[in-house]
Formats: C-alpha cells, sequence, structure tokens
C-alpha cells in the first residue's frame, strides 16, 4: 500500500461521519494537477546534473493551493501527493481560503555547496514557472528548504515575471516580504494545540515526560517551548542519532550543540540510544517531528506514550492507528499539530497582497486564536460523536471542501 492509498484510506474512513455529496467525496480522490520536472544544474566541478522535481496541486476549491517544497533523497510522486493532500484537508480545517499543494526535489540537500543548492532552487521555479503564482500557486519550506531557499526561487520567479511577485511564496526573510514569526509558527502552534488538548481533557497543569523524534525546524522550536512550560524532554534525536536523559534534557544545551557540531548525539551527558529505540519510551506524549512513516504496524506495539501528537506530516500509517487505536493511545492529528506553519503562511500571504506590515504579536494574537477554534471545533466533534480525532479533523475539513 503506498502512503497515498493509504491517506485516501482514511479519507473514506472518515466519510461516514462527514455530511459531503458523493461526487465531492470521489474529486477529492485525486489532484487537480501533478508535474514532473528535469532541473539541470551546473555543479560546482564543471559537470551538469540533473534533478527530478515535482509539484502537485490538489484542490483549489477554498483558494490557491498553498503547500512546501521538500528537498530530500526520499522524495516520491505518491510522497508529493500525500502531502498536497493534506495540506487541502488542513487548510479547509483551520478555515483558510486557500487550496492544498506541495513540491519536491529528489536530492540530498546536504550534499549541495551552497552555490549548487542556490542553482537548483532557481532551477526549480524556472521550470515551473507556469504553475505557480500568487493567485494558482504559493509554496513555502518544507523539509531542508527555508528561507534562504524561498529568498532565491522568489527572486527567481520574479526576474523571470519582471515584477514584484512576493506573495508568490512564504516563509521569505523578513527584508524580502517575510512575516514576522513564520520560523516558529509551526511549533507555536502544536504548542497551542497540545496545550488545548491538555485543557480540554482537564490536564492543563500536568507536567509531561516528552520524547521528540526529529530535531529540525518544527521539532527543535517545540522542545524549547516545551522546555520553557516545565515538561521534561527526555529524548530527542535527529537522523544521526537519539538522545536520552530520564531527568530531562537541557534543551537550550542540546540546541546550541547541534547549531554548532549539526547533530545533537554531540550532546554531552546524555546517553545514546537507537533511533528506533525512542519511539518506544515509556515517556507521557510522544512527538513524531520527522517525516512520514515513522511509526507502522512493525513498530506499533513498542509504543508505550498514551499521547502522540503528529508534529510531522502522516509520521503514523493507517495500519499502525488502528493497533494504537485498539489499545487507547489518543493521536492528535497532523492536520491540526501542525496547521500552525500554513497559517502564518497565509498571513504572510496576505500582508504581501495588502502591502501590510504585521507585528509579531498581532501574527501570534491571529495564530492563537485561528488554532483555538479549529481545535475547538475538532475536539468537541470527537466528544460528540464518540470517534478519534482525527476522524473528527477530517470530517470537518471534507464538509469545509464541499462548495
Ligand atoms: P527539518 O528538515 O527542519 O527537520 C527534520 C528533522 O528530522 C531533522 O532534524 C532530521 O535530522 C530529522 N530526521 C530525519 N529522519 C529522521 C529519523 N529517521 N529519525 C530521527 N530524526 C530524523 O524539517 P521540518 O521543517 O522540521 O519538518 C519536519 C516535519 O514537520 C515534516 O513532516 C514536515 O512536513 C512537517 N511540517 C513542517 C512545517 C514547517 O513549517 N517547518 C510545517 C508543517 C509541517
Amino acid at each position: 500500500m503506498s502512503l497515498f492509498t493509504d491517506s485516501l484510506d482514511r479519507l473514506s474512513w472518515s466519510r461516514d461521519i462527514a455530511n459531503i455529496t458523493d461526487v465531492r467525496f470521489q474529486a477529492l480522490h485525486h489532484p487537480d494537477m501533478f508535474v514532473e520536472v528535469t532541473i539541470p544544474v551546473l555543479m560546482d566541478d564543471g559537470a551538469t546534473k540533473f534533478f527530478t522535481g515535482f509539484r502537485c496541486r490538489y484542490d483549489s476549491v477554498r483558494g490557491p493551493a498553498k503547500g512546501g517544497i521538500r528537498f530530500h533523497h526520499g522524495v516520491n510522486p505518491h510522497e508529493v501527493k500525500s502531502l498536497a493532500f493534506w495540506m487541502m484537508l488542513k487548510t479547509a480545517l483551520v478555515d483558510l481560503p486557500l487550496g492544498g499543494g506541495k513540491g519536491g526535489v529528489i536530492v540530498n540537500a546536504r550534499e549541495l555547496s551552497h552555490g549548487e543548492l542556490e542553482r537548483l532552487s532557481r532551477g526549480y521555479v524556472r521550470a515551473l514557472f507556469d504553475v505557480l503564482g500568487p493567485d494558482t500557486d504559493v509554496p513555502a519550506p518544507d523539509v531542508a528548504t527555508n528561507p534562504q531557499v524561498m529568498s532565491w526561487m522568489t527572486q527567481e520567479y520574479e526576474t523571470i515575471a519582471r515584477k514584484k511577485a512576493a506573495a508568490t511564496f512564504t516563509g521569505k526573510p523578513l527584508s524580502i516580504g517575510g512575516i514576522r514569526g513564520r520560523n516558529e509558527a509551526t511549533a507555536a502552534g502544536s504548542m497551542r494545540v497540545i496545550q488545548n488538548w491538555l485543557d480540554h481533557t482537564s490536564r492543563g497543569d500536568e507536567k509531561l515526560a516528552v520524547a521528540i523524534q526529529g530535531f529540525g525546524n518544527a521539532g527543535a522550536i517545540l522542545a524549547g517551548l516545551l522546555y520553557d512550560r516545565g515538561h521534561k524532554i527526555v529524548a530527542v534525536s535527529d537522523s544521526r542519532g537519539a538522545i536520552y536523559d530520564p531527568n530531562g534534557l537541557d534543551i537550550p544545551e542540546v540546541t546550541a550543540t547541534k547549531a554548532n557540531e549539526g547533530r545533537v548525539s554531540a550532546y554531552k551527558g546524555a546517553e545514546s540510544i537507537e533511533l528506533d529505540a525512542l519511539l518506544g519510551l515509556d515517556v507521557e506524549l510522544l512527538l513524531p517531528s520527522a517525516l512520514e512513516n515513522a511509526i507502522t504496524a512493525e513498530n506499533a506495539d513498542q509504543i508505550k506514550a498514551p499521547l502522540i501528537a503528529e508534529v510531522a506530516n502522516g509520521p503514523i500509517s493507517f495500519d499502525a492507528e488502528k493497533i494504537l487505536g485498539e489499545r487507547g493511545v489518543t493521536i492528535l492529528p497532523d492536520i491540526l499539530v501542525n496547521s500552525g506553519g500554513v497559517t502564518v503562511s497565509w498571513m504572510e500571504w496576505m500582508q504581501n497582497r495588502s502591502g501590510d506590515q504585521w507585528s509579531a504579536a498581532r501574527v501570534a494574537e491571529r495564530l492563537n486564536q485561528m488554532l483555538d477554534d479549529a481545535s475547538a471545533a475538532v475536539f468537541e466533534r470527537a466528544s460528540a460523536e464518540d470517534v478519534p480525532v482525527r476522524m473528527a479533523a477530517y470530517a470537518i475539513a471534507m464538509e469545509r471542501l464541499q462548495p
């Protein structure tokens, strides 16, 4: 079963409680557009390498497609379609006037020099110029892409278009129209949704033992927010290793180590554990914050955490979700937990279209209010219908996708 068919199965699973017509439900099984392109890049040694890139515009009924661009060796059509599909559900769930999109390039970005990365980023835009634009499809950063990449892409787009077009990309540096708070938005949103859940279940003041898989933009910033609120982060990992301290890690120190050494395992004073062992730790909250399918039917039995918040997109396969559900594990779904990123991206897009500049306080206030509304709608629906949180979230999203 591919990641994409897994995603569609979840749609069918949630349909029982969703008020949506047959034809619209069927339409949601098919992306509006999926393009594959070849991007020639002049490498530093004088050779030309050919990279494969993708862009998917899944559904634009609610507004222009919105979704990140991923640079990773594991990028493939199923993944891009799934990520675009989840973006469609996410923007609908948070009630943004946007559709779902996603893109990627098959590349190990760590192996590229600065100049090669710039040429690849600009090449992606040249290859896909016709399908991108503020009223059609608005990309953002994702795994291994960042404000610098968005800056190159925006400049390339504007060079070809011969006009300013800042609203074509979000996640840009502040100097070219980025918005305050975008870098922290995904983690801040995840923090808000987790706290909303704790409040909803009358555990608002509890300090939890937490394990975090993935120490990148989403996972590392969230680790800092949880740490500041007094939660005990006992384990974190990145692709190169995992560290564990049952007494709690010093997250500012781990963050500094990661910044200086490029890996969390260089942090002194914690035990090194296997990457997979982190997922099976006896913690109160597990945060898969890396990539898809971290938890599958193969390792679902090892999970001890009673609560999982999906900071990454699609970290739990549908089979694994059923196993965990039978054991009473609560899963807070990706389309709610990590929706802070696209919500602030939407604010950046609005800011660029109006020529305004939003303050950090205005961004934070609006983000909190929107995530509180989305959390309340989802948690109340899950309670009222006595269904898993994801099913309630999917049903609400589907209903908002009904024109
Ligand atoms: P990132 O590239 O900044 O970080 C990813 C992290 O995961 C890195 O630390 C990497 O080393 C680690 N990792 C990869 N494979 C791993 C493994 N097998 N075990 C442990 N760690 C591993 O990416 P990011 O932006 O933080 O995105 C992470 C996830 O969050 C993705 O699923 C992404 O789609 C999702 N997400 C991100 C944003 C955002 O704004 N950044 C928004 C919504 C969703």
